[in-house]
């Protein structure tokens, strides 16, 4: 799996091959280049960290 980052939206997603647009926003352009950009280093980690929140709060709304 790869990262990519979407300039378009800022939607970070993975994705086995390149895309040639963004999953989320449909946008293959985004001001004269390519929407979809492989993500850096930051992004990646910030979409880590937003997952791993997630599963903690469903985690803790089953144990609720
Ligand atoms: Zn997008």
């Amino acid at each position: 799996m790869n990262y990519y980052f979407c300039d378009a939206c800022h939607y970070c997603f993975e994705y086995s091959t390149p895309p040639d647009r963004c999953p989320d926003c449909g946008k293959t352009q985004w001001r004269e280049h390519p929407a979809v950009r492989p993500a850096t280093e930051k992004e990646i980690a910030d979409l880590l960290r937003a997952k791993a929140e997630d599963e903690a709060e469903l985690n803790l709304t089953a144990c609720g």
